[in-house]
């Protein structure tokens, strides 16, 4: 793990008292999502921030499903999360837990709340009871139900337990003050009556508690110190902390933090469900998905995901961080690692004409110059190449450096090529240049002087084999496509968001790569084998990053002002 995954920000400044004052003796903490979709990269800076506190403090971090609210599709989400985070490099060790795990409980300390008065089975409508709450402006009113006896909630909540009613005939409400100003405190809903299967407790029960009736006691029953969670829940606090304190149990410390947006995203859960839902993407896992399982089928890697989590910290204040600032993360550690090739997406055929028929040379290319250790590979050369349809122009401007007629350029680890002849078809189209080559100017030899100020990458047209290059952009082409309320998230979907390229020329070396494997094609970009669509006669590519860097430029504009 990076260095700076342990510096200090305002929630390791309060541990740090805590610890100091005797408060708490060690740091535990959880990551607790709810298992209603894949996880994203916002769920990422939770998950970095929770394992990496406990990892600093060499405490614990435990992986808690809040699963209170039963629905279908959840084994599958609980199995994604855990091979999401996981892949990021975290380990709950033996600390797997469920909220459902606590129903008994939570029924229990529910009872015992019911027993010292601070709760009540109420039996107003639903509709009635968002009446009675009142508004921000307006204290609520109180339920004719709220003074039942303790023996008559007793009963009832039993009896709801028991499944004697129908949905939504009842409901538990903790009994704290209907003109509170803080909303969540005007008799909130502990438990409702669903009569629903839930994916692990069956159809033991019919009531459910809601979430925050459940989140705090189930951090309490952890034992967990520090229970770090978004905004939106600082107003929450006094309804967790009223109940911990009701209860007389262990007391977490609530810390709260500004939640990750991102530009050009949508990342609420119900977004991305209907992203998928709707076919507009190929689903969780779609390259273009700001969830985890997305990033990693594009080719990110654990360490640049976390290495963002560092850059961007811990905030108070809600902000928006640039895509550009993930993509920088990513090419930082893939500039370092991923091994480089060639390939030639579109390709143009180029024939040295004073080059011998039938001969292969095996040339010398560097794997990573920023890394020696990488070593060098063979690359073949001969007569018939592919070069790049867009590093040949007829009619160039001024300062194009590559191919022209009659023009020179330098080809990657081999030779200075001349352009001769452009062959066109009947309608006009070129379909091949006639070259010459020069022998003296083998690369790495030092035999010839001449320079030439262009030099451009290629594969040899006998040796290549054929592969499919899926290109991305951002799914949006907006920044903030969630930010108009008037108008529908899906009509700014970017409609140039991927474009398939079938028949790319890789050079031989890449015929070996696995699913996963990530290469920087020189010149192009990052890419990566496709786990989806990859077959054994096929090998599909997936654009990572381009090479270039929008945020470095944009850090070095802000540093000059
Ligand atoms: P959504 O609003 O998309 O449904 P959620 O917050 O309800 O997301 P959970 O599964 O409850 O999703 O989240 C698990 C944990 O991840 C929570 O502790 C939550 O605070 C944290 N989390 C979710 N989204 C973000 C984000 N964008 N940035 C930082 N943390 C996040
Ligand atoms: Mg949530």
């Amino acid at each position: 793990m990076e260095e700076n995954s342990h510096a200090s920000n305002f929630i390791t400044e309060i541990i740090d008292k805590d610890l100091a004052e005797g408060r708490y003796t060690e740091v535990h903490t959880r990551f607790p999502p709810e298992p209603n979709g894949y996880l994203h990269i916002g769920h990422a800076k939770s998950i970095c921030l929770n394992f990496g506190l406990a990892e600093k403090y060499n405490g614990k971090c435990n992986l808690r499903f809040d699963d209170t609210n039963p629905t279908k599709e959840e084994v599958e989400y609980v199995e994604s999360i855990k091979e999401d985070i996981r892949w990021l490099g975290f380990d709950w060790e033996d600390r797997l837990y469920f909220a459902s795990d606590y129903f008994d409980k939570l029924y229990e300390y529910a009872v015992q709340l019911i027993k010292k008065g601070k709760a009540y089975v109420d039996s107003l409508s639903g509709d009635e009871i968002r009446e009675y709450r009142g508004t921000p402006t307006e204290p609520g009113k109180e339920s004719p139900y709220r003074n039942r006896s303790v023996e008559e909630n007793l009963d009832l909540f039993e009896r709801m337990k028991n499944g004697e009613f129908k949905d939504g005939e009842h409901v538990l409400r903790a009994k704290i003050d209907m003109s509170s100003p803080n909303l969540n405190l005007r008799d909130p809903i502990m438990y409702r009556i669903r009569h629903a299967e839930h994916h692990r407790t069956g159809d033991k029960w019919c009531i459910y508690p809601m979430y925050d009736w459940a989140h705090g006691q189930s951090d309490s029953i952890e034992g967990i110190t520090h229970s770090i969670c978004t905004l939106e829940f600082e107003n929450h606090r006094p309804l967790y902390d009223w109940f911990l304190d009701e209860l007389g149990i262990h007391h977490p410390r609530q810390i709260e933090f500004a939640r990750l947006n991102l530009s050009y995203t949508v990342m609420s859960k119900r977004k991305l469900l209907e992203l998928v839902e709707g076919g507009y993407v190929d689903g969780w896992d779609d390259p273009r998905m700001p969830t985890i399982s997305g990033l990693r089928r594009r080719g990110f890697t654990p360490e640049s995901i976390r290495n963002f989590a560092d850059r961007i910290g811990v905030a108070k204040r809600d902000n928006v961080i640039d895509l550009g600032l993930l993509e920088f993360s990513l090419r930082e550690d893939l500039n370092k690692r991923a091994q480089r090739v060639m390939a030639v997406l579109h390709p143009l055929k180029i024939t040295i004409t004073n080059y011998p028929e039938n001969v292969t040379e095996e040339l010398d290319a560097v794997n990573n110059p920023e890394d020696p250790s990488m070593g060098k590979r063979k690359v073949p050369f001969s007569r018939e190449l592919y070069i790049e349809r867009a590093d040949f122009m007829e009619d160039p401007p001024k300062k194009f450096f590559r191919l022209k007629p009659g023009g020179e350029v330098r080809l990657r680890y081999a030779y200075i090529i001349k352009c001769e002849e452009v062959v066109k078809d009947e309608n006009g189209n070129i379909v091949e240049l006639l070259c010459t080559y020069d022998p003296e100017t083998k690369s790495g030899t030092g035999k010839s002087n001449k320079k030439v100020k262009g030099t451009i990458h290629w594969v040899s047209a006998h040796h290549a084999f054929e592969a499919e290059v899926r290109l991305y952009d951002r799914l949006f082409s907006v920044e903030d496509p969630a930010g108009d309320k008037e108008k529908d998230f899906k009509e700014f979907i970017n409609p140039n968001s991927l474009e398939i390229l079938e028949n790319c020329k890789m050079e031989p070396f890449l015929k070996n790569a696995k699913v996963g494997d990530r290469f920087q094609f020189e010149r192009l970009g990052y890419f990566c084998v496709d786990s989806k669509y990859t077959t054994e006669e096929k090998l599909v590519f997936n654009r990572t990053a381009t090479l270039r860097d929008t945020w470095a430029k944009i850090s070095k504009q802000q540093q000059k002002k």
